[in-house]
């Protein structure tokens, strides 16, 4: 049965080692997943505008049918692997899922058509009536909003605790999301994270939360899950997987996709994790389209250049603000003044990536005057894009959060957001040099 099966993506298993030496993610970029062969020859994969495939028999479309609804298990090799229909997946995106696994050490990823979908699937999927999601605080805006608002209409409860906890806090509010979870009938059914997070580059300990998690959950059968934001310093600064957390959350729109030309989000992980997410994935549709995927895999060849190079130019670009006078102080990971979250950083991080936080001397309206001023960085929201972008978090992207949650979060009015790309540094540096001689 088997050998009449013809091969799909690759005529040969992929090449993942040479001699004995485990190709590197860099390399594995350029040709993971994709077999010229089986293409007209075609060096790039050609983009697969369809929304249907077609079966060889019946028998082989009942089979696909059993794998897609989880009736069957897929097994290597039995050919239900197959593509069926558009909204499940595409040639496109498998290669994506391929590659994007890669850089987390994961056994699996699945791609979606933004974060916030990617997100969503994700918390739908494990969390029903009466469950509780513990989360570190604060989270980008749209999943704190998705969480307190939407699935709460559906009966799941929430407890946060600040990103920079200290493991004994981080145990106190499992405790409490387990006394919550069993007086609303339900269980705990995952653990939320997000670090850095936005916009204070807040550290958390995922190495603290894993241990309090096992501690707890040890020998049970629902263990929750422990998913982690990525976005910031993923996927090369920061590998969450090689620190206990179980499912590494990307919006591929920032650092991954990297040209501000798309938006995309994705989840890494172990099958077993990913499989119920798919499932879902499945019956909503919020896989991404085939046109963003092949974006995407020409965006991850070049994600490792670019977010070194825009990294080098952060570290540099700070070195300058760090003393100038109209600076009052930086948030950025290459230069952390409290003890507590150096040891998380030392512990779970490899480089400080290209996102940081710029306080000038003043308040909103110095704050404006700066970002009126610049000339090369563009005054956009987003960011891990090549060009350089500021923005000013309490008027913008963070303006309906309460004044009280504000001020606890550290998003004051002389706060400027600010994304490096890959220019030149020493021009970019004369930019802020000049900006600043405008406030
Ligand atoms: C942008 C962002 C998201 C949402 O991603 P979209 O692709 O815009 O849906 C989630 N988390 C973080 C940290 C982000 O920066």
């Amino acid at each position: 049965m088997t050998d009449s099966i013809p091969p799909r993506r690759m005529a040969k298993p992929a090449l993942t080692t040479l001699g004995g030496r485990k190709l590197q993610p860099s390399t594995l970029m350029m040709g993971l997943g994709y077999d010229p062969v089986l293409s007209e020859g075609a060096l790039k994969p050609p983009i697969f505008l369809t929304s249907t495939f077609a079966f060889r028999s019946a028998a082989d479309g009942k089979r696909h049918f059993e794998a897609i609804t989880g009736i069957r298990p897929w097994a290597e090799g039995d050919g239900a692997d197959g593509l069926v229909y558009s909204r499940f997946n595409g040639p496109n995106q498998e290669i994506l899922e391929d590659r994007l696994a890669v850089w987390d050490g994961a056994e699996d990823s699945l791609v979606f058509s933004s974060g916030m979908s990617a997100i969503a699937t994700l918390l739908l999927a494990f969390c029903s009536e009466g469950d509780v999601i513990l989360h570190s605080g604060p989270l980008y805006a749209a999943t704190e909003g998705f969480i307190a608002k939407t699935l709460s209409r559906f009966g799941v409860g929430y407890v946060d605790f600040p990103a920079g906890a200290e493991p004994a806090e981080i145990e106190n509010a499992l405790e409490r999301a387990q006394v919550l979870a069993r007086a609303q009938g339900g269980k705990v059914a995952m653990i939320y994270l997000e670090s850095p997070a936005n916009p204070t580059n807040a550290l958390v300990d995922i190495e603290a939360v894993a241990t309090a998690r096992n501690a707890m959950f040890d020998g049970r059968e629902s263990v929750p899950p422990i998913s982690i934001d990525n976005t910031f310093l993923g996927p090369l600064w920061q590998h969450p997987l090689e620190h206990g957390a179980d499912i590494v959350v990307y919006s591929l729109t920032k650092y991954v996709g990297g040209h501000s030309d798309l938006v995309a989000g994705g989840l890494s992980g172990a099958k077993r994790w990913m499989d119920p997410v798919r499932m879902l994935r499945n019956t909503m549709g919020t896989i991404c389209d085939p046109n963003t995927a092949w974006m995407l895999l020409r965006s991850l060849e070049t994600v490792e250049l670019r977010m070194t190079r825009a990294g080098e130019n952060a570290a540099k670009v700070c070195t300058f603000l760090k003393d100038h006078a109209k600076v009052e102080g930086l948030g950025y990971l290459g230069m952390i003044a409290d003890a507590r979250q150096q040891d998380i950083y030392a512990r779970h991080c490899k480089g400080a990536g290209s996102t940081f936080s710029l306080f000038i001397k003043g308040g909103e309206a110095e704050s404006f005057a700066f970002l009126d001023a610049l000339r090369i960085a563009k005054l956009a929201v987003s960011l891990g894009g090549t060009e350089t972008l500021a923005s000013h978090p309490a008027a913008m992207t963070h303006l309906s959060v309460p004044a009280a949650r504000k001020a606890a979060l550290g998003i004051t009015d002389n706060l400027v957001r600010v994304s490096i790309g890959i220019e030149d540094a020493d021009d970019l540096i004369a930019d802020f040099d000049q900006a600043l001689a405008a406030v």
